[in-house]
Order: structure tokens, then C-alpha cells, then sequence
């Protein structure tokens, strides 16, 4: 789950993180009191949509040459124009796609006199099993090119769990961002407290970028990127406040209505299988022959008819489905009860596109008998190649 910079900036204020003042805003009205609040005379207005790059964004609405997504305003009247022309216009930048996302929220901040602008995130390296932090001086840019054209300017390093966050990864820190004195200190315990942060609420990753040195001496961090681990958030219902669904995909927040595991993808091919590892066999093995899926889907062990059905009407509301397949070993779950399942969603919503059912395990007579009479146009299949096959020349002759 992602949170918006707002948020993720109060998050890091309750570890005693610096940041900037600051107030969201859902309207011009707001966004211009939240400016009467702050000191001035810099103020920063910044749209809050789940991506970054909001800086160099494009507004889908405004002309080509048009500001961005993150604009400095010198007056209060300054605020109020800016927040006019982003509040509900799509912002366009290379995290969003093609698409854009709307601009919903705003967030006003005391503007900031910038010195140097670092980088600094931390997330969950699965390859040492530990928090591992990345640190370079190229900051406020795209960490991405920089890893790719002068990947020595990018430090990382990880942090022991027995031990927590020790004063020499503080001194790394310093070192690698060239601070020496006060603004080392500073850089020590801004990392101590981003460590606490990270650990207290089960973040997956926490991008700081820019960090900032400002003309005043001080470190701060000015943009905020926080994930959680989806599977800790029950033990943080003050996260889980902090959902913005208008920010998730449609498909994804009805599937987890229903506790299913779905996840939406690119391709053509929608997926419906049962236990995570066949159905990441599933996704394989569509594009070993040429296809790319459309979502992965577990719809789980003892799924309901109900819990199938939803789960095949997420798939066919899905535009890019150009075919579908069905792809069950019945342990637990039992194959009548997909084919019903199956049914009933086609029933409900039709089926305009080439569906291939492969069934197997548990009352899997039943199942087939099902689906035989239920008079649908339904390719059968044996086996998961054999299925893999069938729906990828399917889909290519449609
Ligand atoms: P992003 O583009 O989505 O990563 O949004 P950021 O919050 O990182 O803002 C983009 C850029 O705007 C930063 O890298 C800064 O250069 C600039 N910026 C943001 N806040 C301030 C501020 O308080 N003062 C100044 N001078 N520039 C700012
Ligand atoms: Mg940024």
C-alpha cells in the first residue's frame, strides 16, 4: 500500500524526521488558507498522486509549456493560481504512464532556500534479508539514470537487525554525501530516525528525494515515498487510515472485497487460477507462447462460488482481456465449484471473449459435465500446456 507525500511526511515528523510545514488541500479555498497558515514569502504547491517525477510531470489539460506537478509560488495569489490549474487536471509523468493521474490533492509547504539536493531511500533487500539503504549525492533527479550512467555516485549499504541503525552507518552517510561538522550530525540522526520510521511501521521502501542541505544549515526531506508491506498492515490501522483508493486500481480494491489475490498486469490474457504458484506457472507459460496475462489471480484454496464469480467478473470488466483462461488443480478447491462459478459470472455479465477451461483434481467429472451443458462456447484443455496453447492462438486469431 502507498501513501501520499503529505502523508508520509507526518509519518517522519512522529520520528522527529525534519520536514517542511505544510497543509493538504482538497480545493482552490484550502489551499489557499493552508498558504494564509504558513510564513512565507516561498511557498511550494505540490499535487499528490501516488508517483513521483511530479516535478517534471506534464499537465494532460495545460499547454506544452506549462508548469508542473511541484511549483513554487512567491505570493499567496501565486498559490491560488497554481492550485486552479492542477486541482482535477491529469498530470502526466514517467511513473504514471501514458494515462496520467488526476490531481485530487494538493500540498502546500513552506517553501524551502535549497543548498544541494541528495538522495536517500531504504527498503527491504531480499538478498541479505536486512534494510538496506541507498545514499548519493546525485539528488532530485532520476535515481534510475544516474544508477544506470554513473552508478559510483550511488552508495548502499545494509543494516544488521541485531544491532539496529549504528553511528558508523551514520558516518557513511555523512561521508558519501560529503558533510562534515553540524550537517554530519544532522545526516547521523535524520538516518536514525528514517531507520525507526521504517522498522515502526513495517515500510517496504521509503524514498527521500530529494533530502536537502538548505542555505539556513539545516537537512530536510523535502519529497517522501513510503510503501508499506500489505501483509504488516494489520498491525497498523493508522496506515490503513491513510488509503487513498482513488489512487489504486479499480479491479484490485474489488478483489480484495473478496480476499482474492489479484494482481492487474499488461497483457491480453485474463487469469484465473487457484494457489499463487500455479498460477505464476500460468503467467509463464502464456508468455512462453507468445501471450502476455492480463492479471495473475489465486482465487485460493476453498473459494465459494460467489468468491469465482466476482473473480471472473474483475477479469471480463478488464478491456484488455482479449481471452481468458481458467486454469484449476482442484485440491481443496473443488472443480464443480469453479464451473458454477464460472456460470453464473458469464451468466451475469456474458462472454465476448475465447474462454479455455482446464480443469483437474477433485470432482472434475462434475465440473466438465457442468460446463459441457451449460451450452457456453468454451474451449476445453487437458493439461496446462495444452491450455497455454489453446488460448494464446485464440487470442491471436480474434
Ligand atoms: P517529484 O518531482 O515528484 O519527485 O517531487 P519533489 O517533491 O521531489 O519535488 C521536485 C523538485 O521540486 C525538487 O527536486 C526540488 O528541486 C523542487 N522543490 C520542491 N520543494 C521545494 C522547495 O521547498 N524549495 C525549492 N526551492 N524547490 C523545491
Ligand atoms: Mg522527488
Amino acid at each position: 500500500m502507498n501513501i501520499h507525500e503529505y502523508q508520509g511526511k507526518a509519518v517522519l515528523k512522529e520520528f522527529g524526521a525534519p520536514v517542511s510545514a505544510g497543509f493538504p488541500a482538497l480545493s482552490v479555498a484550502e489551499a489557499v488558507e493552508a498558504a494564509k497558515k504558513l510564513p512565507g514569502p516561498l511557498y511550494v504547491v505540490k499535487s499528490q498522486i501516488h508517483a513521483g517525477g511530479r516535478g517534471k510531470g506534464k499537465f494532460k489539460e495545460l499547454p506544452a509549456d506549462a508548469k508542473g506537478g511541484v511549483r513554487l509560488a512567491k505570493s499567496i495569489e501565486e498559490v491560488e493560481s497554481h492550485a486552479k490549474e492542477m486541482l482535477g487536471n491529469t498530470l502526466v509523468t514517467v511513473q504514471t504512464g501514458p494515462a496520467g493521474k488526476q490531481v485530487n490533492r494538493l500540498y502546500i509547504e513552506d517553501g524551502s532556500d535549497i543548498e544541494k539536493e541528495f538522495y536517500l531511500s531504504a527498503l527491504v533487500d531480499r538478498e541479505t534479508s536486512r534494510i538496506a539503504f541507498v545514499v548519493s549525492t546525485e539528488g532530485g533527479m532520476d535515481i534510475e539514470a544516474v544508477a544506470h550512467d554513473t552508478p559510483e555516485k550511488i552508495k548502499t549499504f545494509s543494516v544488521d537487525p541485531a544491532t539496529g541503525i549504528m553511528p558508523h552507518h551514520g558516518r557513511t552517510v555523512a561521508k558519501t554525501l560529503g558533510l562534515t561538522g553540524d550537517l554530519a550530525k544532522q545526516a547521523e540522526k535524520v538516518l536514525a530516525q528514517i531507520y525507526a520510521a521504517f522498522v515502526g511501521k513495517d515500510m517496504a521502501m521509503l524514498e527521500i528525494n530529494p533530502l536537502i542541505v538548505t542555505k539556513q544549515g539545516q537537512i530536510k526531506c523535502l519529497d517522501a515515498k513510503v510503501s508499506f508491506d500489505s501483509n504488516s498492515l494489520y498491525r497498523h490501522p493508522d496506515m490503513v487510515a491513510l488509503r487513498d483508493e482513488t489512487e489504486e486500481d479499480a479491479k484490485e480494491i474489488e478483489a480484495s472485497k473478496y480476499d482474492l489475490a489479484y494482481i492487474a498486469l499488461d497483457g491480453t490474457i485474463g487469469c484465473m487460477v487457484n494457489g499463487a504458484g500455479l498460477a505464476m506457472a500460468t503467467l509463464d507459460i502464456i508468455q512462453l507462447y507468445g501471450e502476455s496475462p492480463a492479471n495473475f489471480l489465486d482465487v485460493g484454496g476453498g473459494a465459494s462460488e460467489e468468491k469465482v464469480t466476482a473473480a471472473f467478473k474483475i477479469i471480463t470488466a478488464d478491456p484488455k482481456v482479449k481471452g481468458i483462461l481458467v486454469n484449476i488443480f482442484g485440491g481443496i478447491m473443488k472443480c464443480d465449484v469453479i464451473a458454477r462459478g464460472v456460470i453464473a459470472a458469464v451468466k451475469a455479465v456474458g462472454l465476448e471473449v475465447p474462454l479455455v477451461v482446464r480443469l483437474e483434481g477433485t470432482n472434475v467429472e462434475e465440473g466438465k459435465q457442468i460446463i459441457r451443458e451449460s451450452g457456453l462456447n468454451v474451449i476445453p484443455a487437458d493439461d496446462l500446456d495444452d491450455a497455454a496453447q489453446k488460448i494464446v492462438a485464440a487470442v491471436k486469431k480474434a
